[in-house]
């Protein structure tokens, strides 16, 4: 669950020397503050959404803005704590790894399927846009399993399933059991060369290789 809200602080800065309040029409003691707010996800990721810098009356809490540029500049630092102006960033560090990691994986697992496709065996179960290799069996877009039946040299011949599925979780159904079974395939193979393989799998028409 997405847990989200805001907060704010004000910071003080240090004295600003006595000068005349406007609002309490007296000589007072002013103070530096910074004042902001902050939005959050989870508590732990925060980022700054306002801020302002104040000469403020002691006793009213009134008094001008300041020029934030001018102000950090001084200062040489924001006061603002480090986890409440980056945490956002740190999120987004996140979500950017689990991306990157999810892409490397996904080009690890590309390439021991092409491992397996450059060496076949008779057996091995390819998850396939059907239609697109054997384009009578099915008249639309079908996903199934053809199984690697002989392979001579180069070319490889697979079986055609009887069944096909418009989406992919049947046909990961059938790779933990009917897959396996004879009676899963029509008679006769389909003939396709090694490369002619690696096209498919490349155009992602092949799309898994389960051995
Ligand atoms: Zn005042």
């Amino acid at each position: 669950m997405l847990i989200w809200g805001s907060g704010g602080n004000t910071l003080q800065l240090g004295d600003a020397g006595v000068a005349h309040c406007p609002a309490c029409e007296k000589d007072r003691m002013f103070k530096n503050v910074l004042v902001y707010r902050y939005a959050h996800i989870w508590y732990l990721f925060n980022w700054v959404t306002k801020k302002a810098y104040f000469k403020a009356c002691e006793i009213c809490g009134r008094g001008p803005e300041q020029d934030a540029k001018a102000i950090e500049a001084k200062l040489g630092k924001s006061p603002i704590p480090a986890f409440r102006r980056y945490g956002g960033f740190v999120l987004l560090g996140l979500i950017a790894l689990a991306i990157v990691g999810g892409v490397v994986a996904s080009k690890q697992s590309t390439a021991e399927e092409n491992a397996l496709l450059d060496h076949p065996q008779v057996g091995d179960l390819y998850t396939v846009y059907v239609d697109e290799i054997v384009p009578d069996a099915f008249d639309q877009r079908t996903y199934g399993v053809m199984r690697v039946a002989q392979i001579n040299g180069d070319t490889v011949s697979l079986q055609v399933p009887n069944i096909g599925y418009d989406k992919l979780k049947g046909v990961f159904a059938d790779l933990r059991g009917d897959a396996k079974n004879e009676s899963y395939y029509a008679p006769g193979t389909v003939q396709l060369s090694l490369d002619k393989l690696k096209q498919l799998h490349d155009a992602n028409s092949l799309i898994d290789v389960t051995r």
